[in-house]
């Protein structure tokens, strides 16, 4: 029987660089993984072409795909629907080859419940593990300051606790390296068993 694929999954909060990461991996020839084109109620952007970066739907499009149980998950991000189609992540899967999703953290979280199997990277940004040593090892700031710096770290550390690995994207080129170096080292890991 032939092997299924891995799942992998990068998320991280909005604004870290998912999307440039994203593009930057595909951009190369080499990168055996298949990307899974989500769908979503947003406009097309300048450049954007259906089928390619999104396959754009109404609303009504979409909330048919949600209630036919088309998606393996999806999220509201800023007043748009955005997800995932299930059919071919399964059946890509199935055929073997690892299937890529750049998705936000709501959506992260429904895959690992259906999929405790993937492989979930989180994207960081640089500043992240700074704050946290800023928050432990100063004491110069305000009582209110670091208060709230917790609760954020607080927040950001606990989506982190979801993923296998963090991989901070400090420099893309960078980030994009460790991406592919962690899907190759858990494709190793696995085959031992
Ligand atoms: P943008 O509108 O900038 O292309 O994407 C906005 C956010 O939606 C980004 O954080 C992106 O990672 C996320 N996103 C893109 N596709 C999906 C998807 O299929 N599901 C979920 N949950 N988020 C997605």
């Amino acid at each position: 029987m032939k092997e299924k694929g891995l799942l992998i999954v990068l998320s991280g909060p909005s604004g870290v660089g998912k999307g440039t990461v994203r593009k930057e991996i595909f951009s190369h020839p080499d990168t055996a993984f298949e990307y899974s084109i989500s769908m979503t109620t947003r406009a097309p952007r300048e450049g954007e072409v259906n089928g390619v970066d999104y396959f754009f739907k109404s609303r009504e499009e979409f909330e048919a795909l949600i209630k036919e149980e088309k998606l393996l998950e999806y999220a509201e991000f800023v007043g748009n629907y955005y997800g995932t189609p299930v059919d071919y992540v399964r059946e890509t899967l199935e055929e073997g080859k690892d299937v890529f999703l750049e998705i936000e953290v709501q959506g992260a979280r429904q895959v690992r419940k259906k999929f405790p199997d993937g492989l979930f990277i989180f994207l960081a940004p640089p500043s992240l593990s700074e704050l946290k040593n800023r928050i432990v090892t100063r004491g110069t700031e305000t009582e209110d300051v670091i208060l709230n710096r917790m609760t954020v770290a607080k927040e950001e550390i606990e989506m982190m606790n979801l993923y296998d690995y963090v991989v901070e994207n400090d420099e893309i080129e960078r980030a994009c390296e460790r991406i592919k170096a962690i899907v190759v080292a858990e494709h190793c890991r696995r085959e031992r068993v």
